[in-house]
């Protein structure tokens, strides 16, 4: 972690960035996104912490669109923890499917069902240290929970906040507890919650893994990374997503 006025070690003029420097750019940063994506919010569909939670879960290695299209009739059938956690595994199974790794997701929204029925009367807990403790639940479930189903400001660290921040400067680190920490020191509290859904909305349409559209993003007068993508608008602008997409 950056101490007061240390530089960081980052390419060209970013190189001597102050603490101070890359605050301010950080929450600039935070600024722009949240012009650029006004709605951005969660893209799982939920109406209760208990459905967000185990969609959240089944968004593992899927995308949001595929579990969405899939929910519905497994809430349909199973409303509650208890209903989930009395349920026949190969029926959960055969629902579950469609989103991949459907075993190993059926053992875990079950196994959380029973959980929550066992040891929290069937609410989901609102405290971090209780989350985790649910079988399959770990800080990035926990975060989006905590943040959209009850309002606790998290930070939700999955591929594309990673990928973002280390482009951004924000962190070196590869570890999403330290990201975490890290990019929570630079952008006030209250504003955790929105700024995942931001990174996400960005990492989602404009700033891909590979071949990110720099040439068509609003951050690139502010980020490291510019040039990382084609910076020509006419390219870049071709590979800008609509969204929701992953
Ligand atoms: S300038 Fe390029 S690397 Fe930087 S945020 Fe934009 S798309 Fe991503």
């Amino acid at each position: 972690m950056a101490t007061a006025e240390a530089p960081r070690v980052r390419a060209g003029k970013w190189q001597s960035e102050t603490r101070v420097g890359l605050v301010r750019r950080a929450r600039k940063i935070n600024r722009i996104l949240a012009e650029t994506y006004p709605d951005a919010e969660c893209e799982l569909n939920f109406d209760n912490p208990f459905q967000l939670l185990v969609a959240t879960v089944l968004s593992a290695q899927t995308t949001d669109v595929r579990v969405n299209l899939t929910t519905p009739a497994l809430f349909a059938k199973y409303p509650t923890p208890e209903d989930l956690a009395a349920a026949d595994p190969e029926d959960v199974e055969a629902i579950l499917r469609p989103t991949g790794f459907f075993r190993a997701k059926t053992k875990s929204v079950m196994g959380l069902s029973v959980a929550l029925r066992d040891g929290f009367g069937g609410e989901v807990p609102r405290t971090m240290d209780e989350l985790v403790k649910l079988p399959g639940v770990g800080r990035k479930t926990a975060n989006v929970v905590l943040g959209n189903a009850f309002g606790v400001p998290g930070i939700t660290v999955d591929t594309h906040f990673s990928r973002l921040s280390r482009r951004f400067g924000w962190t070196a680190d590869t570890d999403p507890v330290k990201i975490e920490y890290e990019v929570g020191e630079l952008i006030p509290r209250k504003d955790w919650t929105m700024l995942s859904h931001r990174l996400i909305w960005h990492g989602r349409r404009i700033c891909h893994s590979r071949r990110p559209a720099c040439g068509a993003c609003p951050l690139a007068r502010l980020c490291p990374a510019y040039g990382e993508g084609p910076t020509d608008e006419k390219t870049a602008r071709t590979l800008v997503k609509a969204g929701p997409v992953s």
